[in-house]
C-alpha cells in the first residue's frame, strides 16, 4: 500500500466524526458517467444549463420533459447499483463512527447502500412534485407518463422533478456545512469542485482548525492545495485497500 492511503487508513481509524462530500465520481463505477471528466456526459450536451433550468421549465414545461427524459434516461431507468465505494462509507456506520455525506449525486445510491445520514444537496431523480398542490410522485409514476402530470387540478398541472434545476437554490446547505464544520475527518470523493456554493463547503473546513482535510479524486482539481492528503486514484480502488 502507498504512504497517502497509509495516511487515509490512520486518519480513518482515528476519526470519530467523518463527513463526506461526494460528486459525480462517486458512482462511474457504477456506470453512470460524470460530467466533466473526459469522457463525461457535459461534452456532448452543451446546452444542458440551459435545459436543465428552472427558467426553461417555466417557459416551457412539456419540452422540458422530453429533454429531461434524454439527458437522464439512465438514472430513470435506474439499472445501476450502489458500488464498492458507496458500500464502504455505509460500512464506517457499523464502525461506531458518526458518519455524514453530503452529496451532489441524485441517484439515491448512498442510501441504497445503506447510509443514513445524506444530504442530497441537488436533489433527486427519484421522485417528482406538483408545482401547485405539493404531491409527491415516485419514479415509477415519472417513468409511466411522457409528460408527468398531477392528478389534482383536472389533470393539467405538470410535475417538477426533484432534483435542484439551474436556478434553484440548494437544499441543506446549512445542515450540510453543519456537518462538515463539526467533523474531525473531511473526505472529498469524486468531485471536480467546481460547481459553487458546494466547493466553498471544504475551503470553509481547510480555515478551521481540527479537522482533517482529504481528496480522493481521479484527476486534479483547482482546489487540491488547500487539502492535508490528495490521491488520485478510483475511489472503488482506494478504500479497497483501506483495512478498518
Ligand atoms: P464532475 O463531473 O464535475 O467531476 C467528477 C470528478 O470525478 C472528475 O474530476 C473525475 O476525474 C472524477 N472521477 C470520475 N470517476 C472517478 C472515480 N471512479 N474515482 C475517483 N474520481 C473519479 O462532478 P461533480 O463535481 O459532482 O459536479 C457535477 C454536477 O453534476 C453535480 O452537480 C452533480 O449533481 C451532477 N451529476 C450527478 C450525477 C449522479 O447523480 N450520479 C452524475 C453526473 C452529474
Amino acid at each position: 500500500m502507498d504512504e497517502s492511503l497509509k495516511k487515509l487508513e490512520q486518519w480513518l481509524k482515528e476519526a470519530k466524526n467523518i463527513c463526506f462530500l461526494t460528486g459525480a465520481g462517486m458512482s462511474t463505477e457504477s456506470g453512470i458517467p460524470d460530467f466533466r471528466s473526459q469522457n463525461g456526459l457535459w461534452s456532448k450536451n452543451l446546452e444542458f444549463t440551459e435545459i436543465v433550468s428552472r427558467w426553461y421549465f417555466e417557459e416551457s414545461p412539456d419540452q422540458f420533459w422530453r429533454y429531461f427524459k434524454e439527458i437522464f434516461r439512465t438514472k430513470l431507468l435506474h439499472n445501476y447499483e450502489p458500488n464498492r465505494g458507496h458500500y464502504f462509507l455505509a460500512g464506517l456506520e457499523k464502525l461506531n463512527k458518526q458518519v455524514s455525506i453530503i452529496t451532489q449525486n441524485i441517484d439515491g445510491l448512498h442510501q441504497e447502500a445503506g447510509s443514513s445520514t445524506v444530504y442530497e444537496i441537488h436533489g433527486s431523480i427519484r421522485s417528482a412534485a406538483c408545482p401547485e398542490c405539493g404531491r409527491n410522485y415516485n419514479l415509477y409514476y415519472i417513468n409511466s407518463h411522457e409528460v408527468p402530470l398531477c392528478d389534482s387540478h383536472g389533470g393539467r398541472t405538470i410535475l417538477k422533478p426533484d432534483v435542484v434545476l439551474f436556478g434553484d437554490a440548494v437544499h441543506h446547505l446549512e445542515e450540510a456545512l453543519d456537518a462538515a464544520l463539526q467533523s474531525d475527518l473531511f473526505i472529498v470523493l469524486g468531485s471536480s469542485l467546481q460547481v459553487t456554493p458546494i466547493n466553498q463547503i471544504p475551503q470553509l473546513v481547510s480555515y478551521k482548525n481540527g479537522i482533517r482535510n482529504v481528496i480522493i479524486n481521479l484527476e486534479e482539481t483547482i482546489f487540491d492545495d488547500i487539502f492535508d492528503l490528495v490521491i488520485h486514484k478510483k475511489i472503488g480502488d482506494a478504500v479497497s485497500q483501506v483495512n478498518m
